[in-house]
């Protein structure tokens, strides 16, 4: 099927199963630059008239690399005995935090693999006390599934976001991806829950992953489109060498470009983040991204001595440009793409005052 026009928001929103199953597969495999250039042009445009011509900036600071689970893509699973454990401590969190804000940044986000270590009240006492010592500030979680009750008393905590991905949206997908005590509907339930407590909720998922097909990337819009997550993480799937898919390839950033667009086009106002996982690709491809309507940057605060061990694909970027120290040539470069980059707390549209 050709698209003469490039989709517009409605066109979005009314596809039912196969037309956007068409949609997706003709923007992977048979459009042109041209008609790439035109969904990336639509798709920025859409950005800029919602939100601003701006990118917001969070500091990203991952905080333990233990983890109970096998998720047979990521060099944290429970299996890798080559993977360095670490775990910070609150003073240590607390600490990365103050850095971070006299940088300048009031958006954080607390990620890790996910670590009973933390759940019974460790997390909890960590959320509120950097809420109580820097109040103006917007904390994000990024640490697994949990207990549904801990959900709530991390938002009572303080907790503003939480981004879980759901990471495909294909049961049978998902069971080839993960250890049998993960499911999709786990997923799903999670988010549909942590979006009526009140939270910002994000979801994505990895472009290229094993398995993934046209088929399971529809899925995944049409997930995403009931959803309405306030932000989309999409990164290219990456190997790691001591993971059962060392040898699978890598995923495509220009796959990847294509799809952040088109979830750009679907979401107006969602959050959308470059992710660290395609600036690791080649750093051009930030810009890239910027230019097909991604709006967020998380540059990478974890301290210097842990960086290395939070390795959950091979060749991860954490210095230079994706690091929170060289703030201010991430915002220079920000810049010279003509947009602002933001330090704020960087709320959800529907989220602010
Ligand atoms: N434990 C947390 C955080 C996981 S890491 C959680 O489960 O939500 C954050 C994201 O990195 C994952 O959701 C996954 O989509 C992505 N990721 C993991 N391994 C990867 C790999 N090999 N290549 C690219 N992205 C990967």
């Amino acid at each position: 099927m050709r698209f003469e026009e490039v989709p517009c928001e409605s066109t979005m929103l009314c596809a039912d199963k196969i037309e956007m199953k068409a949609l997706i597969n003709f923007y992977l495999n048979e459009a042109s630059k041209e008609d790439k250039d035109k969904l990336y042009s639509a798709a920025r445009h859409i950005r800029d008239v919602n939100d601003g011509p701006r990118v917001f900036l969070r500091g990203l600071i991952e905080f333990s690399s233990f983890c109970r689970n096998d998720c047979f893509y990521c060099g944290l699973c429970s299996t890798n005995r080559n993977a360095v454990r670490y775990r910070m401590s609150a003073q240590e969190i607390l600490e990365t935090i103050e850095e971070g804000y006299k940088l300048g940044f009031r958006s954080f986000v607390l990620q890790s693999g996910e670590d009973p270590y933390y759940f019974s009240g460790r997390l909890t006492e960590i959320v509120s006390e950097s809420k109580r010592q820097f109040p103006n500030i917007a904390v994000t979680l990024s640490v697994g599934v949990l207990d549904p009750v801990l959900y709530l008393e991390l938002f009572r905590a303080g907790a503003d976001r939480f981004l879980l991905r759901h990471e495909t949206a294909d049961e049978n997908h998902f069971a080839k991806l993960h250890d049998a005590s993960q499911h999709f509907s786990l997923r799903k339930e999670s988010l549909e829950s942590m979006k009526q407590i009140g939270y910002q909720i994000g979801a994505g998922f990895m472009v290229g992953s094993p398995f993934q097909n046209v088929d399971t990337l529809t899925e995944d819009f049409l997930f995403l489109r009931s959803l309405a997550p306030h932000m989309v993480g999409m990164g290219p799937f990456r190997p790691h060498q001591d993971t059962i898919f060392s040898r699978f390839p890598q995923g495509s950033a220009e796959d990847t470009l294509v799809l952040t667009a088109l979830c750009r086009l679907m979401l107006p106002k969602v959050m959308l983040p470059v992710t660290t996982a395609l600036a690791s690709c080649d750093i051009k491809y930030r810009t890239d991204a910027f230019r097909a309507g991604a709006n967020v940057m998380m540059p990478c605060l974890t301290p210097q001595k842990y960086r290395d061990s939070y390795a959950i694909y091979d060749g991860k970027l954490s210095s230079l440009s994706e690091a929170a120290e060289n703030v201010v040539q991430i915002k220079a470069q920000i810049l010279t793409e003509g947009l602002r980059a933001e330090m704020s707390r960087g709320d959800h549209f529907d989220f602010r005052d």
